[in-house]
């Protein structure tokens, strides 16, 4: 098949690679420089988007912030109604989506004044964390809220653009499920993926490391089915939840979403026999989706840093992956996939590596 993926980014350049390694042909759509690209060249082709469009037999993107007028040009040739993935790219929809879903989710209001932001924050009786409605990510956009806080002055910074408030949540652990919803609604999930943050940003994840309480695979797999069918989604899903409590009894939050491939399923290049791009690439090619098997596998993210240290792509249980971006702090610009035995070992590898591979600030 010809697949047009819409974002040039690392991730669309991954899911070309998987798309190519399926036999499909791709073509990657930058809403950047709004240019066609082919994989992998940053080279610009005198191909117009509709001329792309017509090319292939469907389109999917890389990211769910597509403008409204490529919306309109390739409305045809997605598998689904793309006004609904964009929809979630306004947290006050996304949460919405999960009420309506009768998944749990952190208690939340919208704003849409500072006014409104600062009587809500006044009226708090816990720690708030505070987003912008648009354009949030790796932490951006965001304020917390304590209870010892001004709601005036905090209103003032966090209440100059719309926004949702909720409750900052005293969560045990975060975790995401990576999975993939078929045309004919058949599901395949990966196991809950372990994901630790270090100032907003994902720092690391344990894929296939951690054992959880089965009640958590199954119950986070019924959250991803009822969301995917409410969105009749086709393809790779990811949801965050926060876990609050432990063992059977937890209670499982969904805090977002992202309505493709994400950075928590990287780790499954390296662990699993289908990775999360291949996934994808299945699902939207109406391929059977396998029977996953997964290995225990780190995946440190690259932040901000010049380079992987040669030792990390000497090293047998290592794979290392770079995107070609200029690093500046903050920016994740690669990660590293470590096969590993446990969870003991993979901490020692993180407590070896991290600081490293991650410039913040
Ligand atoms: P991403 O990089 O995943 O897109 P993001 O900027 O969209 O991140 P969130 O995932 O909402 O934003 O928040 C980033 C991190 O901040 C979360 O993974 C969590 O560690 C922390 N956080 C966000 N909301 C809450 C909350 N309500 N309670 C506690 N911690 C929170
Ligand atoms: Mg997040």
């Amino acid at each position: 098949m010809k697949i047009l993926f819409i974002g040039d980014g690392q991730l669309g350049q991954m899911l070309g690679g998987s798309a190519i390694s399926h036999g499909h042909e791709c073509l990657l759509y930058s809403t950047r420089s709004e240019k066609v690209k082919p994989l992998s060249a940053q080279i610009e082709l005198s191909r117009s988007l509709a001329e792309a469009i017509d090319w292939a037999d469907v389109v999917s993107w890389e990211h769910e912030d597509i403008p409204a007028d490529v919306i309109a040009a390739a409305n045809d040739k997605f598998l689904m109604d793309p006004a609904r993935i964009k929809a979630l790219t306004d947290r006050r929809t996304e949460k919405k989506l999960f009420d309506d879903c009768r998944v749990a989710t952190s208690p939340w209001r919208s704003f849409n004044t500072a006014d409104e932001l600062e009587k809500y924050l006044a009226d708090a009786d816990q720690p708030q964390v505070i987003k912008a409605a648009r354009g949030g990510y790796d932490g951006k956009g965001q304020w917390r809220f304590k209870l010892t806080d001004n709601p005036a002055s905090v209103a003032q910074e966090a209440g100059q653009q719309p926004g949702i408030v909720e409750a900052m949540i005293p969560f045990s652990k975060e975790v995401s499920l990576v999975g993939a919803r078929a045309k004919d609604g058949s599901l395949c999930c990966f196991p809950l993926i372990t994901n630790v943050h270090d100032r907003g940003i994902l720092s690391y994840s344990l894929g296939a490391i951690d054992a959880v309480p089965a009640s958590w695979q199954s119950r986070a797999e019924e959250a991803f089915r009822s969301i995917t069918n409410a969105l009749n989604y086709v393809g790779v899903l990811a949801i965050e939840f926060f876990v609050v409590g432990e063992g059977d009894a937890a209670d499982l939050l969904v805090n977002e979403i992202a309505p493709r491939v994400h950075n928590s399923g990287h780790w499954t290049m390296t662990g699993a026999n289908c990775s999360q791009f291949d996934l994808h690439i299945r699902a939207l090619t109406g391929m059977p989706l396998p029977q996953l098997r997964v290995e225990p596998t780190l995946m440190i993210n690259v932040i901000g840093a010049e380079q992987i240290p040669a030792g990390l792509w000497h090293h047998a249980d290592t794979q290392c992956h770079w995107y070609n971006k200029d690093p500046r702090p903050g920016r994740k610009v690669g990660h590293v996939n470590i096969r590993t035995a446990n969870r003991d070992t993979a901490l020692q590898w993180v407590g070896l590596w991290a600081e490293k591979l991650q410039v913040l600030s």
